[in-house]
């Protein structure tokens, strides 16, 4: 792969340039190809989308509008109206439970969520469940970290109403099996939602094939903008979910005692659209599609099965997760025995290796493991080699100091 050309960020300082970044699961680093897409939107077509008359407020809602087309290119939907616009993956998660799982559940329903969930997709199921007397159940793993359907019989029973699953693990790197769910749930007419946010950069992400009702992802994981994410809905789901933010720009009629909504996706974008964002992401899509998905995905599965086998073969270091190549996305979390993981990632910083320390956000996982938190190494399409071999002399360095 010889993408680091494409990233300002590596030759832009001293600093970043002799830096092995590694916390690709936290967020990414953005190629020229969307850091240009942005500044031309800044500098040429900006200006207010779906809410001006004269040509450069029409550019900028074309553009914005053809953002849209090519994201839902990028996921195979087949209408760019089943695309909506939000904040962040996490946006997309709380719009579904609040906007559409609410009104749908009560006493003795069931949400299904993994263990291996980030907080983002195991929250605001949690909370809906709570407050409408619905239950929030969990499938367990397999002591490699995969799930273990046989932990949920009822997974696909009468009473489960959406099952809420990420793609892949942000804290293992796990890659669940959600293509088989949905195709499983969808026969007993259970929705099931994807939590993308991991998946995105690396992972073929086709709904069709996915068969899933809702997708969530955001743009600064897969090399695009910070504060742009994106929620898929099945047009028949996205009619039966109310809009969560209500403003400018989703209504059709406003009256003093009732109004009436726009049609979907403008329902739910409520508010002045982000447009540069919009484009950046899109930027980011079709970046990734030039250089293609099943290439991406080869080469970050083979870096991180290098960077496996040399942590494995250190002793001290016990590493989470399936080994099996096809069960692991680009992530690998880890820890030294005995040694705080916030003291290796501290002795990792101070020699260039950027690598991410603590709960990651999923603590039902981190206490079923038993353990505060993991080291975690998390690659892209920049990294190569000399970060792998960089992370492992940091290692190495820190089992010597702290052991
Ligand atoms: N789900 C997973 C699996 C994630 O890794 C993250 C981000 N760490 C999120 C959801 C939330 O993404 P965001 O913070 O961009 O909303």
């Amino acid at each position: 792969m010889d993408a680091q050309a494409d990233f300002p960020f590596l030759r832009a300082d001293r600093h970043t340039a002799s830096l092995h970044y590694l916390d690709n699961a936290a967020t990414t680093q953005k190629p020229r190809q969307v850091i240009d897409a942005i500044v031309e939107c800044y500098t040429r077509a900006y200006a207010p989308v779906h809410r001006g008359l004269y040509p450069l407020a029409a550019l900028a809602t074309e553009n914005y509008e053809t953002a849209r087309r090519r994201l839902a290119r990028f996921i195979s939907a087949s209408s760019s109206s089943s695309v909506i616009f939000t904040h962040s993956a996490t946006e997309s998660i709380n719009m579904v439970a609040e906007g559409w799982a609410r009104s749908r559940l009560g006493a003795g329903d069931q949400i299904w969520v993994s263990r291996l969930e980030h907080h983002s997709n195991f929250l605001p199921w949690q909370r809906v469940c709570l407050q409408t007397g619905a239950e929030l159940r969990v499938i367990e793993l397999n002591p490699d970290g995969t799930l273990n359907l046989h932990s949920a019989p009822d997974l696909f029973g009468p009473r489960t109403r959406l099952i809420a699953l990420t793609h892949v693990s942000n804290a293992l790197g796990v890659i669940n099996p959600v293509g088989e769910v949905a195709k499983a749930a969808i026969g007993r007419g259970i929705p099931v939602l994807v939590d993308a946010a991991q998946s995105a950069a690396h992972e073929e992400l086709d709904v069709n094939d996915l068969g899933c009702d809702f997708l969530a992802f955001s743009a600064h994981k897969m090399y695009g903008p910070g504060g742009a994410g994106l929620l898929y809905a099945k047009a028949a789901r996205m009619a039966e979910m109310e809009p969560l933010l209500l403003g400018g720009g989703m209504v059709d009629e406003v009256g003093d005692v009732k109004s009436s909504w726009a049609p979907p996706p403008a329902r739910f974008e409520a508010g002045s659209p982000n447009l540069a964002d919009a484009i950046g992401f899109a930027a980011a899509a079709d970046y990734i599609s030039a250089i293609g998905m099943s290439v991406i995905n080869t080469f970050i599965r083979d870096l991180t099965d290098c960077a496996l086998r040399s942590l494995q073969s250190i002793p001290g270091v016990k590493v989470y997760g399936p080994s099996e190549q096809g069960q692991r996305a680009g992530i690998i979390s880890f820890n030294l025995e005995g040694v705080h993981p916030h003291d290796v990632a501290q002795i990792a910083g101070e020699m260039g290796v950027a690598l991410r320390a603590g709960h990651h956000c999923c603590q039902p996982l981190m206490k079923t493991l038993g353990v505060a938190g993991t080291v975690r190494a998390s690659f892209a399409i920049y990294n190569n080699e000399s970060d792998v071999e960089a992370l492992v002399s940091a290692v190495r360095r820190a089992l010597r100091l702290l052991l």
